[in-house]
């Protein structure tokens, strides 16, 4: 078997053993004689899945039974329009906070059903090289929530320490660092994600939303798209999207093998670490445009002295079996995406690869 160093912004890599399972367990799921693929999602089989991936969930976070833990289709981009589809409406505001491009998608959406405000941003000539300040957000303390990103998958930016909001719930899109380490949810009213990054395979968006939130979650839209109707129906009201929860419930499992997500947090620092210590070796030859304190540790972003070095670069590395590592077309350079998956095995080889081609062309 020759597996690829897998460096892909997502749909992205998964661990090797969960691979395996499905394989094993493709043609005849639980003694059925079928595949998962083939059976109703309203049986004892599935259902059995659909809630072990559910309280994997809750317990690897510790995520108190005043939250909903729903599992959704329409990616996280649904989220983006369900989100104020549900919690706002005539004079009902929400913050959110510009850090890149897929919260400026969030915010264009939630002006097409209310009327939200920027509670800051951090552009700078179309580039969002940092995370704002506590002090820089200006925060109404009537808005019904305050929506941010947590990691800005394009730009290689996350928030380190969670705004405080004080008694505005937190909205957040987690899509590219959701389950990277443990966190304390009791900030936060909503948080969403596509699995397809740090948890799983495309196909699934968790929700997880608390109980107070979900009261006031409007009845008056489309019934699939109210949080109301997956909340009370288990997200089964329609048929789910059942290989990628499936999925998704391996992978936690993998996790709580390993050591749950305190061990997730030790394994994506190390391989942050090993990185942001090559580009910080060569200062003169990879320069990181974002702010030391706004890091990523799923996306670290970085430009060679010129684009024919870039492409170079991204030539040499076909040849080690790295791929997705050509940074995203609004930011150009490369983009090392590390999530959750990606063995420390691979990180050391491209850490190695960078300190190499440094030597060679400085
Ligand atoms: C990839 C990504 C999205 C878009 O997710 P889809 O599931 O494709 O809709 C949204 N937000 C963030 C932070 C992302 O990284």
């Amino acid at each position: 078997m020759n597996r690829a160093h897998n460096f892909n912004p997502g749909p992205a890599a998964l661990p090797l053993e969960v691979l395996q399972k499905v394989q094993s367990e493709l043609l005849d799921f639980a003694g059925t004689g079928m595949s998962i693929l083939e059976v109703s999602h309203r049986s004892k089989d599935y259902e059995a899945v659909h809630n072990a991936a559910q309280s994997l969930m809750r317990e690897l976070l510790g995520i108190p039974e005043n939250y909903h833990i729903l599992f959704l289709g329409g990616g996280a981009s649904l989220q983006f329009s369900m989100v104020p589809m549900n919690l706002l409406g005539p004079g009902v505001s929400a913050d959110y906070v510009i850090t890149g491009a897929w919260s400026q998608k969030a915010f264009k959406e939630a002006k097409l059903v209310g009327n939200p405000r920027v509670a800051a941003t951090t552009e700078e000539d179309g580039k969002f090289t940092r995370i704002p300040k506590q002090e820089e957000l200006q925060l109404d303390p009537q808005a019904r929530y305050v929506h941010i990103t947590s990691n800005n998958t394009i730009f290689g930016t996350q928030w380190h320490t969670f705004p405080n909001t004080g008694n505005v719930p937190i909205v957040a899109d987690m899509s590219s660092d959701f389950l990277w380490r443990p966190f304390d949810i009791k900030p936060f009213g909503l948080i969403y994600g596509g699995a397809q990054k740090n948890l799983g395979p495309a196909g699934v968006t968790v929700v997880i939303i608390r109980d107070d939130l979900l009261a006031l979650c409007r009845e008056d839209i489309p019934i699939i798209l109210r949080f109301k109707t997956h909340a009370k129906d288990n997200s089964l009201y329609n048929t789910p999207p059942v290989f990628a929860i499936y999925i998704v419930k391996l992978v936690l499992e993998w996790i709580k093998e390993k050591g749950g997500l305190a061990w997730m947090e030790q394994e994506n620092r190390a391989k942050a670490a090993r990185i942001y210590g090559v580009i910080d070796s060569y200062p003169e030859f990879y320069r990181a445009p974002v702010a030391k304190d706004s890091r990523s540790f799923m996306n670290a972003v970085f430009r060679l002295p010129s684009e024919e070095l870039e492409n170079k670069f991204l030539e040499g590395a076909k040849a080690h079996r790295f791929v997705g590592l050509k940074g995203h077309r609004s930011v150009g350079g490369i983009r090392v995406s590390m999530y959750n998956y990606v063995p420390k095995s691979s990180v050391e080889e491209l850490a190695r690869y960078m300190e190499e081609f440094a030597r060679a062309h400085a």
